[in-house]
């Protein structure tokens, strides 16, 4: 095991390929996929000028190039180690290369081939004066076989990259037919269980994306019944989305400092400033359940309730 160079490697911690869980992948070949992308070997190799240089001359990942003819290049820099992970595994899939990760956290990746005499090797770390993530060394050269039970780097989190629009897009589009399609566009089997959670994993990124708080304004139609006038999500509700928001609202209802108009509101702080400087001629009242919510923290029995309501 030739690990020169990289100081800092624990031995303890690296596996033998036999350790690593070969998760039931098994591959179909590509040419009996119903094939939405075809194989030719053209397609296996890549020319080094699909890869813009920058500035440095070192080339940066451009993650538009298809998925089948992303490769390994020396000195190819990465936004983060994820980035990374992820073109390898297009890779692996797209050559049937039995690759694991020997050495994987935020800082350094190496990847090695489970063929045991195999001499390809990757070795990549975190360059901070760079703020990148970027290829040290690679031998590229396999002397393995190509074998595409592809073993566990091929994971839900792969599939979730490669899927995440078809999920969210289309609600119909189902465990089942993410299987299939994984099937149709790379020519492999996976189970059921890692398309299930490759679909939760999509689910849980536009939750994370969707937290936020609604600002809305309501206002009464001719039936005296609620209408809903405006709203917005926003990451948070302060005085400047509150700001942003009510000078929107200023703006397309022509509502000019207020004159002869009635604003109710929970009296959030950052309301009551900014009405007081969007509005000066508007009637702010706050609204009578906030109010009593209030009312109800310093006074909580409850005939204090029924004599407010009289009130
Ligand atoms: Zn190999």
């Amino acid at each position: 095991m030739s690990i020169e160079g990289e100081a800092g490697i624990d031995l303890t911690e690296i596996k033998s390929p036999q350790e690593i869980n070969m998760e039931g992948i098994t591959y179909e070949g590509v040419s009996q996929g119903n094939g939405n992308e075809e194989a030719t070997e053209g397609d296996k190799k890549v020319d080094e000028d699909d890869y813009v240089p920058d500035v440095k001359g070192k080339p940066m990942f451009n993650e538009d190039i298809r998925w089948k003819k992303q490769l390994p290049i020396l000195s190819m820099r990465f936004t983060n180690p994820k980035q990374l992970k992820f073109m390898i595994c297009n890779y692996v899939v797209a050559n049937g290369y039995q690759l694991y990760f020997e050495k994987n956290d935020s800082k350094r990746l190496l990847v090695k081939c489970s063929n045991g005499h195999c001499t390809f090797r990757l070795w990549a770390s975190w360059m901070s004066e760079e703020q990148s993530f970027q290829i040290k060394s690679l031998i590229i050269d396999h002397n393995c076989e190509r074998n595409f039970k592809l073993g566990s780097i091929v994971n839900y989190r792969w599939i979730c990259s490669h899927f995440t629009r078809e999920v969210l897009e289309n609600q119909k589009f189902n465990v089942r037919m993410l299987k299939e399609e994984v099937k149709n566009k790379f020519g492999i089997q996976v189970s059921m269980g890692q398309c299930r959670r490759a679909k939760q994993h999509a689910m849980s990124l536009v939750e994370g994306i969707c937290t936020g708080q609604l600002l809305c304004v309501v206002g009464r139609d001719g039936n005296n019944h609620i209408y809903p006038i405006a709203w917005a999500v926003v990451c948070v509700e302060n005085k400047d989305n509150w700001k942003w928001f009510l000078e929107n609202l200023q703006e397309d209802l022509h509502l000019e400092g207020g004159f002869g108009r009635t604003l109710m509101s929970d009296q959030h702080k950052g309301i009551i400033e900014v009405v007081k400087d969007l509005f000066p001629e508007i009637e702010h009242r706050q609204c009578v359940i906030h109010v009593l919510s209030n009312f109800k923290k310093k006074f909580p029995r409850s005939q204090f309730e029924k004599l407010f309501w009289k009130a």
